[in-house]
């Protein structure tokens, strides 16, 4: 169904998508040098948003990207126009770029960035990959190393999901190093955990996006008594752990059912990834009330 209403905001003002236009020349087209954020709402009510935002306005200053609008106004921009719209769930993306300036490498000073956000729908993920999990294969992680910002130069992002599309997988599974010594990082959009022996295992930050959804799922971990473990994680290891699930905004806690043709060893969704998916619920649940 069509989600009437002004669905954009561009620089200032609630538009529609004719109206939602950025020069040419601005610097998220040229060089991808822009960043985004995806907020997730449910029942009209955005969720973790300051948890976005501190990641959003780090990465600007980690970026020194010029500040247009601060942090109250970029929320007032997501209840804005989460009220615009007929749905009670979906997605608010946001995007803040350096700016338009003649094309050069080098950013120069006083530039005023484009920021717009809008509003769509999720993508829902199919049934099946719910209640079964999800087919991933396993790349090598072509992307650059500041991984941790959340860049919409995406190109090595786009050509592994081309190729994990070509294999009917949901996602593909990125590590960094070759054989014995391949470790992994995340997925192109997802974070990865494993559970083994009851242990909850992920990827060190150093080499990948800060999830805010791994984050809550660490601290739900935590907070419900398991061993918890943030280290280096070798691609071998992914084929010998009982679980494996996937998160992000869009897809919360997803199990995966096989990976590279293989299955975990506990049929998905395992114990650990049905607790967690459970305490998610909750955890959400709590704080949209409490909001
Ligand atoms: N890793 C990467 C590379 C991502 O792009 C994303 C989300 O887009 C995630 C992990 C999941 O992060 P979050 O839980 O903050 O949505």
């Amino acid at each position: 169904m069509a989600d009437p209403g002004e669905r954009f905001w561009l620089n200032g003002a609630f538009t529609d998508e004719q109206n939602a236009r950025i020069p040419v020349l601005d610097r998220g087209v040229l060089f991808g040098d822009a960043l985004y954020e995806t907020v997730r709402y449910y029942g009209n009510r955005p969720f973790l948003t300051d948890r976005h935002f501190d990641r959003l306005f780090q990465n600007a200053e980690a970026l020194r990207f010029p500040v247009r609008y601060d942090r109250a106004e970029l929320q007032a921009v997501v209840t804005g126009l989460i009220e615009r719209g007929s749905h009670k769930d979906g997605l608010i993306y946001l995007q803040w770029t350096r700016g338009a300036a003649p094309r050069g490498l080098v950013p120069g000073l006083g530039l005023l960035p484009n920021v717009f956000a809008f509003r769509s729908r999720l993508t829902t993920v199919p049934r099946r990959f719910r209640k079964e999990g999800a087919p991933v294969i396993t790349l090598p992680d072509l992307r650059w190393h500041r991984t941790e910002i959340k860049t919409t130069n995406l190109m090595g992002s786009v050509l592994s999901r081309q190729e994990a599309a070509a294999e009917n997988a949901y996602e593909a599974l990125l590590y960094r190093g070759s054989g014995k010594r391949a470790r992994m990082t995340e997925g192109t959009s997802t974070s990865l955990f494993l559970a083994i022996d009851g242990r909850l295992v992920t990827p060190r930050v150093r080499e990948l996006l800060p999830g805010i959804t791994r984050e809550v799922v660490l601290e739900l971990g935590r907070e419900s008594g398991m061993v918890v473990e943030e280290r280096r994680v070798s691609r071998e290891e992914l084929f010998l752990a009982d679980e494996i699930f996937l998160t992000a905004t869009s897809i919360e806690i997803l199990p995966v059912s096989s990976i590279d043709g293989r299955r975990p060893r506990v049929e998905p969704p395992g114990p650990v990834t049905g607790s967690l998916s459970d305490d998610f619920a909750k955890f959400r649940r709590n704080s949209l009330a409490a909001d």
